[in-house]
């Protein structure tokens, strides 16, 4: 298939090269070494500003777009997300470290996480950050005695699980009854602890979030979302009187892996869930809330991909082919966790037809180290470049030292030019904090 379907910034040039943002892979493996991430800038800014703008037409009375940051999480990124005028969602203190050492604005981070430490709580609350999502009754008491210990009022959010299956896989589904997110909708205690959110101290209930899965395709899920959400928020203004003007539908839009996905542009997705949204407002008479949306995957993923140099190739006669890379789980662990599905190329070849079958093993000392079992791959040579597509939404973010592997540098292409952005990591960055 041609690596343009599954990205536009991929194409293949006349030496039958794969490019991406215009550079040519081969080069930069040659000028960067292998394994190496590379992320086309061009990409990620064009989806910030396609949500940023779909929202803005969608809800004009306002929307907010965050970027889900662990997706992919280093300082270049809150750059590019600060400077398209969008917020992060963050779920642990490094995150939110990383976002404030350049500089980004707090007021515009969201904290997440179901089980955050009272250092993590007193850190985003002195940093001033926008939103804290309270995930459940602890999460909630503890919020609130943090705040009254600093003497500060956490905005929050309670984080529903609405019940909704999204038909993705088991992994990545965290809005159905049994999840270890949010506050549970069906046996009445999101509704009772919503009370305990508006008289516990130093809290100031601003809204509700859910987040109902990932790698989502349909909309319909998300229109059930709404009508689910909007209920609940019509619910708590009869019991208690108080109209919450603040609802976060979370991430999940669906992303092109291989030629079987078929995501929506992101533009229709949205108009579509927002006819959906403001038909539920109507029908409950419920004035339409500001809306805030968490794409992560669905701004990084398409923009990135992994480069990697093809060691051995063995046949085993009746069984299957291993092409072996310099790398694997360490920096791309997803197809060891939950099988997922990746489109692979061999990047000085990628004019050729991708006429052989074949497994790609990483090399870390682990059966299970593989990138993709059973894929259509061009005839694999020792020293071929090999490139995995689509590779930028949790893979950096999920690297591991694993072997003491040391973590790949990730480069960024744009308007033809490339430039490191993280750093690839020595031995000695491996051992930097044994004693
Ligand atoms: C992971 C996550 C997201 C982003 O999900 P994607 O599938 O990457 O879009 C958004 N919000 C929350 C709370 C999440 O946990």
């Amino acid at each position: 298939m041609n690596p343009h379907d599954i990205a536009s910034c991929l194409s293949v040039n006349e030496q039958g090269h794969l490019t991406i943002g215009g550079c040519d892979t081969v080069s930069l493996a040659a000028t960067y070494g292998t394994p190496l991430y590379v992320m086309d800038e061009v990409t990620i800014r064009g989806a910030l500003r396609d949500f940023r703008e779909s929202m803005e037409v969608c809800y004009p009375n306002g929307g907010t777009v965050a970027f889900a940051s662990k997706a992919c999480s280093f300082k270049e990124m809150y750059r590019i997300v600060k400077d398209e005028q969008c917020y992060v969602d963050v779920v642990s203190g490094g995150e939110l470290y990383t976002a404030l050492s350049v500089g980004f604005p707090a007021e515009h981070i969201l904290f997440h996480g179901n089980n955050k430490t009272d250092a993590e709580i007193r850190f985003a609350l002195e940093s001033g950050v926008g939103r804290l999502v309270a995930d459940n009754p602890a999460d909630l008491r503890r919020i609130s005695r943090v705040a009254v210990q600093l003497g500060k009022t956490a905005a929050v959010f309670m984080r529903i699980t609405p019940g909704i299956d999204a038909h993705t896989h088991d992994f990545v589904k965290t809005g159905q009854l049994d999840s270890k997110f949010g506050f549970t909708l069906e046996n009445g205690e999101a509704l009772e602890e919503v009370g305990q959110a508006l008289s516990l101290d130093n809290i100031e209930l601003k809204g509700l979030h859910c987040h109902i899965g990932s790698q989502i395709f349909d909309e319909k899920p998300f229109e059930h979302a709404a009508q689910v959400m909007l209920s609940f928020m019509d619910n708590i203004r009869s019991r208690y009187g108080v109209t919450l003007m603040e609802l976060d539908v979370g991430g999940g839009f669906g992303i092109r892996y291989t030629k079987n996905d078929r995501p929506l542009a992101i533009g229709d997705y949205m108009k579509r869930a927002s006819n959906a949204l403001h038909a539920v407002c109507e029908q409950l008479s419920y004035p339409v809330p500001h809306i805030y949306i968490e794409p992560g995957r669905s701004v990084v993923a398409s923009a990135g991909i992994t480069l990697y140099t093809v060691g051995g190739v063995k046949h085993i006669p009746d069984v299957r082919t291993y092409v072996s890379v310099d790398g694997g789980m360490a920096d791309n662990p997803r197809y060891a966790l939950y099988q997922a599905e990746y489109t692979a190329v061999i990047a000085n070849k990628a004019d050729q037809p991708a006429d052989t079958v074949v497994t790609i093993a990483g090399r870390c000392c682990e059966s299970g180290d593989l990138l993709q079992e059973h894929t259509p791959l061009q005839q694999a040579e020792e020293e071929d470049i090999l490139a995995v597509l689509a590779t930028g939404a949790y893979n950096y973010s999920m690297a591991s030292h694993y072997n003491r592997l040391p973590n790949p540098a990730v480069v960024m292409v744009g308007n033809g030019g490339s430039r490191v952005v993280v750093k690839g990591e020595t031995y000695e960055d491996v051992i930097r904090n044994d004693i």
